[in-house]
């Protein structure tokens, strides 16, 4: 109730209204689930899924005849978008590209209407794309990982980090894994996050190396959970919290509590129903406290 009334002045004003077309098609064939109900899910997380993407360098995975059909994803801005803003962004190779940025409902709107699926933001701001404000530790487990292992994973990265004096916060990916996302204030220099994430997955694989694996191969090793720190570098993204995830069942990246982690069954444990009738009847959003802590890296450089 709290956090859905604090909305910014921009939230506030009244949103030109996008119109959604075919909002009888299928997007999730499995469930059935329409356009119209993506489009409705988005304006029911819409304040919750903005504080995460609003502002920042953006990219979509779009799915325009549904989940199961070939969808893509899309870092920069392109013809039809009116609303979504974009920023003018050096890419590796130093050229410059656009890039897209929301800043409101009716910018999220846009996207959807444009079969955005699913909310993929950088870990910086537009207006300071060079300095990172969370770091992301992605845990993909192996096949054959049972997840009550990937579980122990996350909170022993939690309580590592807790020793370093940072407070992390749990990501259900709505995928297979988890993340254990700390957020930054100030924002610190991309090479100081990368080097420090880095750091810390090899120093987890080199404590366990049965259990760990730092080293980014193409395939997932059995039995390993993979630290991906690499979600920890200029330009790279990671799905938001309050994202679809364009997989069966309509799951739902979600931000946990620690103490829900215990009950947690799988990292899709939460689809469109589960996560809006969660906001509805929670009490406390439990990433309230993300934005305003304020740790840094400067330490480790
Ligand atoms: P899971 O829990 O199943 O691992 P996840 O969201 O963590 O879910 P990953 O495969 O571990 O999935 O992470 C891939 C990340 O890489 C995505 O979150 C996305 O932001 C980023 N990414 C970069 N390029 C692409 C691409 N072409 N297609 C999909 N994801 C991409
Ligand atoms: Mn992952
Ligand atoms: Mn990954």
């Amino acid at each position: 109730k709290k956090t859905a009334s604090k909305s910014t002045a921009r939230e506030r004003a009244p949103a030109p209204e996008v119109r959604l077309s075919s909002p009888t098609k299928i997007i999730f064939p499995d469930r059935n689930i329409t356009k119209q109900q993506v489009a409705d899910y988005y304006k029911g997380v819409a304040p919750h899924l903005l504080r995460e993407i609003a502002g920042r360098p953006l990219s979509v995975i779009r799915c325009p005849d549904g989940v199961g059909k070939a969808c893509f994803f899309q870092k920069h801005h392109t013809a039809g978008l009116e609303i979504v803003r974009f920023v003018r962004l050096k890419e590796e190779a130093g050229i410059n590209a656009n890039y897209l940025v929301v800043d409101d409902v009716a910018g999220l709107m846009e996207l959807v209407q444009f079969n955005a699926l699913e909310f993929h933001p950088w870990g910086a701001h537009a207006d300071d794309p060079d300095c990172a404000d969370r770091v992301i530790f992605d845990l993909d487990p192996g096949p054959g990982v049972a997840f009550a292992e990937v579980k122990r994973s996350a909170a022993h990265v939690r309580d590592l980090l807790q020793q370093l004096g940072l407070q992390s916060f749990l990501r259900a990916t709505g995928g297979k894994g988890l993340h254990v996302v700390v957020p930054l204030k100030p924002a610190n220099d991309w090479k100081l996050v990368k080097k420090f994430a880095k750091g810390f997955a090899e120093a987890l694989a080199a404590s366990d190396p049965d259990r760990w694996l730092a080293t980014a191969t193409l395939k997932l090793r059995p039995g390993k959970i993979f630290v991906d720190y690499l979600r920890n570098g200029r330009g790279a993204t990671a799905v938001a919290s309050y994202s679809l995830r364009a997989r069966a069942g309509a799951p739902c990246a979600v931000p946990l509590a620690w103490r829900e982690l215990a009950a947690l069954k799988r990292g899709d444990a939460f689809d469109v129903d589960a996560t809006l009738a969660r906001i509805k009847g929670r009490r406390k959003d439990p990433w309230a406290d993300i934005d305003t802590l304020r740790q840094d890296l400067s330490a480790w450089g």
